[in-house]
């Protein structure tokens, strides 16, 4: 929803100031489909709007629920014919998390990733990536069967196609317009963004946004590793990341996620796990430090997801480090919407 555009064509129209508020609290608020539904204004007003301006910046092309009902994926085409994807994941029954693009592809090329394969095509707008949440809310709405009042799309996170800190301003204005109370009104810790580990943009995130969650793509403890599996390690290694992270806890006290794939016979042996407790240690903060572990959602012939029980070995190792840490469930694999098999298509 290009806000600025409605502004002016309100302001046109000669429309007093409260118009504009009321416009945004049925948009943002109530998840309408259209200004045809507002009923707080005049039929004349609400039939200019619907002629002039569109709440979604793209077409809903393709919705696949998975079997489980526990994760809905959305295959969305932008006005220039480019598509992204966002899903949603119940990761509770009730309650649910929109994963979110930020870019159509992505320029980091990691080795895992379906994205990284597609290489870099374009940064959203701002509005192209709230407008993701807009378009779950109205899909809540429409086929989910909830009331406005309990509408439960409670959390966001920054983890569908795209570097987040490669597209920092707009990422920026998009972070703003999510956690305005007189536009998405979501609390900032409820927000998740999820980086590979671009120093400055880490830096400069825990000075603007000490409240928002962040996470770090980290998969790999060693540099040899890294820079094998992730380029972005050859200008951004583990030591520059380790800084990044200090400077970080200079303006945040929130605990960082650290996701980590566990890659069959790559990264879960008994030495990945030490390495990975000697880096986590050498941040310092280790209490606010957390370990994800992640099953690989396949996406390469040559790589495999390390076994469950390899998984558990794993976790027992970093625990006996004193290292926080979860095994994640991997929600949305089944439809192709799990982290890392985010390709378009
Ligand atoms: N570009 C950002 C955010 C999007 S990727 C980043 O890399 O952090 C979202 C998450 O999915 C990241 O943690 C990413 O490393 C992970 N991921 C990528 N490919 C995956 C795969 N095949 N299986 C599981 N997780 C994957
Ligand atoms: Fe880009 Fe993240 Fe995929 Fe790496 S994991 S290619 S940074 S989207």
């Amino acid at each position: 929803m290009d806000i600025k555009e409605l502004e002016k064509l309100l302001e046109l129209r000669g429309e007093p100031k409260f118009r504009l508020e009321q416009i945004k609290k049925a948009i943002f608020q109530d998840g309408v489909f259209s200004f045809a539904e507002i009923s707080t204004i005049s039929k004349g007003l609400r039939e200019a709007l619907d002629e002039e301006i569109k709440i979604l910046s793209f077409v809903p092309k393709k919705v696949l629920q998975a079997q489980d009902g526990q994760s809905i994926k959305a295959l969305l085409e932008l006005t220039d014919g480019n598509l992204i994807e966002t899903v949603l994941i119940s990761p509770k029954p009730g309650f649910w998390s929109a994963c979110i693009s930020c870019q159509v592809g992505c320029a980091m090329g990691c080795r895992f990733c379906a994205t990284g394969k597609i290489g870099f095509i374009r940064n959203l707008t701002a509005e192209e990536i709230t407008d993701q949440i807009l378009f779950w809310r109205q899909y809540i709405k429409k086929n989910l069967k909830f009331k406005i009042k309990n509408l439960k799309l409670t959390d966001i996170v920054f983890m569908g196609m795209g570097e987040p800190f490669q597209n920092w301003p707009e990422v920026r204005k998009s972070l703003k317009d999510l956690i305005d109370p007189k536009l998405f009104g979501f609390g900032s810790r409820n927000i998740s963004v999820s980086t590979s580990g671009i120093g400055e943009g880490i830096e400069n995130f825990g000075k603007e946004f000490p409240q928002i969650n962040l996470a770090i793509s980290l998969h790999f403890a060693s540099d040899k590793k890294r820079s094998n599996f992730m380029p972005v390690n050859k200008k951004y290694n583990l030591e520059n990341l380790k800084k990044a992270l200090q400077k970080y806890f200079e303006n945040s006290n929130r605990k960082v996620f650290i996701e980590y794939i566990m890659l069959d016979g790559i990264n879960d042996s008994r030495e990945d796990a030490l390495e990975l407790a000697n880096f986590l240690k050498s941040v310092g903060k280790l209490q606010l430090l957390h370990v994800n572990l992640i099953r690989y959602n396949t996406t390469s012939e040559n790589l495999k997801p390390s076994s469950g029980n390899a998984t558990q070995k794993f976790r027992n190792y970093l625990l006996q480090n004193n290292i926080n840490v979860t095994i994640r469930k991997s929600l949305g694999s089944e439809i192709q919407g799990a982290c890392g098999q985010l390709a378009g298509k």
